[in-house]
């Protein structure tokens, strides 16, 4: 398998992941980074990620304009994937989602932050991009690639940014550990949320987060997750002969 042909069938993965693991839905996507050409990513057509398949992948540049002449409708918010890949040259993979859990950390005060142990690769700082700020009355959707620079520089060096009312994006330096990150974001907010009415919370130290993150991100007890994800989303024969697949 080369690394494109396993790049294409992650990708297909992650859709299905996301989907059957409730962080995207009708809307939201996930995209991967060429791994031959850092100027290209992948990400599919305008269909929901639960329908995904290989055939829907599309090829983009940095300038959210899809390769070759290809005219299949692309998703309206590419710019958010081109936008961030273009800025931080470690992000690999990238996840912009609806998650309802984490909407309330992006239209109050309170700081969305970790307090679980598997969400620790969030980092210990969540920024939130408010579109009004530079763009005023907007549809809030990310409709061209100076919004999308405007969002990747929110984002800067983190893993992930909310986005005022809208959703969140997340980065990270595989599609695994983007897919990791998402799917625990909203379990995260769902816990800090309940235990906020409890009064004060405790959330993990910055030493607990910089070990966290010094995890191998393609580790044998990550690919354990993704295996089992993959599987209830009902796609484990696209594991079959996958680089990861250990003992
Ligand atoms: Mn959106």
């Amino acid at each position: 398998m080369t690394d494109i042909e396993t790049a294409l069938g992650d990708l297909v993965v992650a859709n299905r992941i996301l989907a059957n693991e409730n962080v995207v839905d009708a809307y939201g996507h996930v995209s991967v980074r060429r791994p031959d050409d850092p100027e290209r990513f992948f990400l599919s057509c305008s269909r929901s990620p639960e329908l995904v398949s290989r055939e829907d992948i599309m090829e983009f540049g940095l300038d959210g304009e899809p390769s070759g002449g290809d005219d299949r409708t692309p998703y309206l918010e590419r710019f958010i994937h081109a936008g961030v890949y273009e800025r931080n040259p470690d992000a690999v993979a990238v996840v912009h989602s609806h998650a309802e859990e984490v909407l309330p950390y992006s239209i109050t005060e309170e700081p969305l932050r970790p307090v679980i142990h598997s969400a620790g690769l969030m980092g210990a700082r969540v920024p939130v991009w408010d579109i009004a700020d530079r763009f005023g009355d907007t549809t809030l959707l990310v409709i061209d690639m100076e919004q999308g620079r405007d969002l990747a520089g929110a984002l800067d060096e983190h893993r992930v940014v909310l986005m005022r009312g809208h959703g969140f994006t997340a980065a990270a330096r595989s599609l695994s550990e983007v897919v990791r990150l998402s799917v625990m974001l909203p379990r995260n907010a769902r816990i800090l949320t309940t235990a906020l009415r409890f009064g004060r919370v405790k959330e993990l130290s910055e030493g607990e987060i910089a070990r966290r993150l010094r995890m191998n991100p393609d580790g044998p007890e990550f690919w354990r997750a993704w295996e089992y994800w993959a599987t209830r989303a009902g796609c484990a024969e696209m594991l079959e002969g996958h680089p990861n697949r250990g003992g």
